[in-house]
């Protein structure tokens, strides 16, 4: 029989390369799922529904929230994201570890309901650099850009809830900190 999957929560500043890492990862192992969320936001370019996110509206968001269908759900500069239920409890229970990519509010709720989950923190290597990831990905306006790079500043303050901080410096050994990290965790959680 196939042991229990656990969750795995990473966090980091928009631009801080979690998209890319999280890539990485599951290209090099076949023993995590991503959990895609349901947002609110606007695709951006090159994103696709049911790839990065699914593309809801409001209305279909709270349908979500009423029906019980998210694990977690938070609000992230003036939109909603969340995370679908039965795809993360399926996954688990098939084994894999499932990566949940989420701000804190969500990290915090998800830590609360699975305490076996390991919380992540991804830091770009400075401000600059993370400030420069922003202005170079092109799709948002400084207006965006803005409120993001001081929501950073904000979810700074409830890093100290993480388990690791991991500095994105360089994707190679990120990847292989981040495997080992959980892989540390999953083998804690089958031992209890
Ligand atoms: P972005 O708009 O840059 O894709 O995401 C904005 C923030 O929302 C990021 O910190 C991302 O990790 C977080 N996020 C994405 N999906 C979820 C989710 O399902 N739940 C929560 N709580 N946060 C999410």
């Amino acid at each position: 029989m196939n042991e229990q999957g656990m969750l795995a929560v990473v966090s980091g500043f928009s631009g801080a390369g979690k998209g890319t890492l999280m890539k990485e990862l599951l290209k090099r192992y076949d023993n995590y799922a991503l959990s895609i969320s349901a947002t609110t936001r606007n695709p951006r370019e090159g994103e696709t529904d049911g790839r990065e996110y699914f593309f809801v509206t409001e209305e279909n968001f709270r349908d979500m929230i009423e029906k019980d269908a998210l694990i977690e759900y938070a609000q992230y500069v003036k939109h909603f994201y969340g995370t679908p239920k039965e795809y993360v409890l399926n996954q688990m229970k098939k084994g894999k570890d499932v990566i949940l990519e989420i701000e804190i509010q969500g990290a915090l709720k998800i830590k609360e309901r699975f305490p076996e989950t390991i919380l992540i923190f991804v830091m770009p290597p400075s401000a600059e650099e993370l400030k420069r990831r922003l202005i170079g990905r092109g799709t948002e306006s400084m207006e965006v850009i803005n409120a993001r790079l001081r929501r950073a500043a904000e979810e700074a303050e409830g890093m100290e809830a993480y388990d690791y901080i991991l500095i994105n410096e360089k994707i190679e050994t990120c990847v292989e900190a981040m495997h080992q990290m959980i892989q540390v965790q999953h083998n804690r959680a089958s031992n209890n």
